[in-house]
């Protein structure tokens, strides 16, 4: 099995190197053709907008929207979670490409500037089935985006408790009654995560995406894929 991991900007280099630890065959990909016999994809968290233009430029995104769609699992990181969002407010005028599939709303920068980048112990109750069955886990937000609004077939992994300062920070959430946003989402094959595991040494997300893999999308067994994850 081997999963790919976009690597046209981001943190993708770090992606690599938490599949390799879980004894994962991992692959740079930067041009269409690379995405064939992959498992898997990882999109990384970075600048979606320049990721955007990347894709563009390598002319990726009907090879990317194909992936999706037949089904093979994408895991969005941060960045990557934009992209993978079918819509997206607080994003430059003119939009930019997304490349959607994921049935929900997500603000570009809710939680402000790099300034207002912190870390946080969150509950995620998906991950204590995992080995290492801690129910919390580190997530590092850096510039990062949240979910405002999802879709009836998206199921809701981790919710995150906004401060009044982070409140403020969203024009969206100013005067609103509203006190968390989502973080974590999965929708069929689609995983999303609006902080990045790959930079602390907890694997249990990426273990939770192999398992996606190793399932199928729809919770089948994949022949011959049995066991790849310890
Ligand atoms: N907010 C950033 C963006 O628009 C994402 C930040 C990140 O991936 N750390 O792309």
């Amino acid at each position: 099995m081997a999963v790919g991991v976009l690597a046209l900007q981001g943190s993708f280099k770090e992606h690599i190197a938490c599949l390799r630890k879980l004894g994962v065959e991992a692959v740079e990909i930067r041009k269409p053709e690379q995405l064939a016999g992959l498992s898997g994809l990882i999109i990384p968290g970075g600048e979606s907008t320049t990721m955007a233009k990347l894709a563009e430029k390598n002319k990726l995104f009907p090879a990317l929207r194909e992936f999706g769609s037949s089904g093979k699992p994408i895991w969005g990181t941060c960045a990557g979670l934009i992209f993978l969002a079918d819509k997206a407010v607080g994003v430059k005028e003119g939009g930019q490409e997304l490349l959607g599939g994921l049935d929900c709303t997500v603000h570009r920068n809710f939680f402000g500037s790099q300034l207002n980048s912190f870390e946080v112990e969150l509950p995620v109750p998906a991950l204590a089935t995992q080995e290492g069955g801690a129910e919390t886990t580190r997530a590092v937000f850096i510039r990062a985006p949240a979910i405002v609004g999802v879709g009836s077939s998206v199921e809701v992994l981790a919710e995150y408790p906004l401060s009044p300062s982070q409140t403020a920070h969203s024009p969206e959430q100013k005067g609103s009654s509203k006190d968390k946003v989502i973080v974590a989402v999965k929708q069929n094959n689609m995983l999303a995560t609006a902080f990045h595991p790959e930079l602390t040494s907890d694997l249990r997300w990426h273990s939770f995406f192999l398992k996606m893999i190793s399932n199928g999308e729809d919770g089948t067994e994949v022949p011959g894929t049995e066991g790849t994850v310890a």
